[in-house]
């Protein structure tokens, strides 16, 4: 084995991000070495991955997920559970990808962080809620995140020219959103949509939160929270455009003008990919454009009207301290029930927005204030659910 190989912890191994860092693996053969997987479920797709990449440990949820992997894959692996599992094993390579979905990818994050480790950050939630926690972590020697969402990571490219920081030379970021399957609908039209239709995302395959988060345009209020913790940028300077080709991935613009853009075809692994090799490129080319071949680039601002969620992620920035963190868990609550059948889709963004009426300003110093709060804005958001 060479002393070079870049080690990876890959925590949400078994979802469409962790599926599409394997890809990633697998191309890039001895430059990386797969140490540790966790997964929330489908215990034989993650036993079949320890068995592949010859991983030796793996953390699931509970017990019983861990005597059911020990079934699966004999005596071969170190397996732990639950939160304190994932923490461990977020400390426990050079490059922690953080491909759980929600709060619960917490652990890993403040851990990877904490531990000075680079860190590949698809779990936008855990930043979101957690924004003021997260920055008493990043200045550890060593620290890094890099963002896998496909957004930041354009912006990350972008801002290579910008020097400053808080970036006094950067006039706005434009974020671009492909508007999702329900684009045009109007609000009317909106009441009547279904779970099948919200799940059909035009132009990106990914699990099922985020693929609602996409249709009610949470997930692009979500990303402006996710830009200004990541960038250092305040909320209004984050501008949202929708660019329905998904081709733009997001734009700088500076002082004096000029504007700089990441393109390539929708391929979450060219992101990924990024973030595992940076500051060198792999020679990987997803998503690798054809500028022959005809291209139609389209630009129109949002319908905040119809998709409300998008001005809720603006207020909870505004309302700052643990707003964000209560959006986020009031949508998470919310996605699940519309996912469960048990409220209609128009419901999602009127739950958020209740919940968020009924915030006590409070500043986030502590994880105990942070469990607080998520606590309560999850108990309020079961509480409309069931109502
Ligand atoms: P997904 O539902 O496909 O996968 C989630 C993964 O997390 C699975 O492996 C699941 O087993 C695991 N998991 C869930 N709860 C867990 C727990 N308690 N402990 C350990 N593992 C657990 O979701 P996804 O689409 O891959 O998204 C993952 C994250 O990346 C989300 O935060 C999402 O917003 C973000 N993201 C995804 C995409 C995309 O293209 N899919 C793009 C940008 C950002
Ligand atoms: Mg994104």
């Amino acid at each position: 084995m060479s002393p070079s190989r870049t080690r990876v912890a890959l925590l949400g191994a078994t979802g469409s991000i962790g599926t599409q860092t394997l890809d990633v693996l697998r191309e890039a053969g001895d430059a990386f070495e797969l140490v540790s997987i966790a997964g929330g479920q489908r215990l034989a797709e993650l036993g079949a991955i320890a068995k592949e990449f010859n991983v030796r440990n793996v953390g699931v949820v509970s017990d019983r997920d861990a005597e059911e992997l020990k079934r699966l894959t004999g005596s071969d692996v170190d397996i732990v559970v639950g939160a304190k599992g994932l923490s461990e094993l977020a400390t426990s390579g050079d490059v922690i990808v953080n491909a759980v979905v929600g709060f619960a990818g917490l652990p890993v994050t403040l851990s990877a962080l904490a531990a000075g480790k680079r860190l590949a950050l698809a779990n936008k939630e855990s930043l979101i809620a957690a924004a003021p926690l997260v920055q008493q972590v990043r200045d550890t020697p060593g620290a890094s995140i890099l963002p896998i969402d496909s957004e930041h990571c354009a912006i990350y490219q972008c801002l290579a020219g910008s020097t400053n920081v808080g970036h006094p030379d950067v006039r706005m970021i434009h974020l671009t959103a492909s508007g999702g399957p329900f684009r045009g609908k109007t609000k009317e039209q909106l009441a009547r949509v279904s779970k099948l239709e919200a799940l059909q995302h035009p132009t990106w395959s990914m699990g099922p939160k985020i693929t609602i988060d996409s249709s009610t345009l949470m997930n692009k209020g979500l990303e402006v929270l996710e830009a200004s913790a990541l960038f250092g940028i305040e909320a209004p300077r984050v501008d949202v455009v929708v660019h329905p080709q998904s081709i733009v991935h997001s734009m700088v613009e500076y002082v004096d003008g000029a504007v700089i853009a990441q393109l390539s075809l929708p391929d979450m692994r060219l992101p990924i990919a990024y973030c595992l090799g940076a500051p060198v490129r792999l020679d990987q080319g997803w998503g690798r454009m054809d500028f022959h071949a005809s291209l139609r680039l389209d630009f129109e601002a949002p319908d905040r009207e119809a998709f409300p969620a998008l001005e809720l992620a603006y207020e909870a920035a505004r309302l700052g301290g643990a707003a964000p963190a209560w959006l986020s868990a009031a949508n998470e609550i919310a996605v699940e029930a519309f996912l469960n059948d048990q409220i209609s889709w128009s419901r999602i963004a009127e739950i958020v927005a209740a919940v968020l009426e009924l915030y006590v300003a409070c500043e986030l110093s502590t994880m105990d204030e942070l469990f607080d709060n998520d606590a309560t804005a999850r108990r309020l958001a079961h509480g409309m659910v069931t109502a």
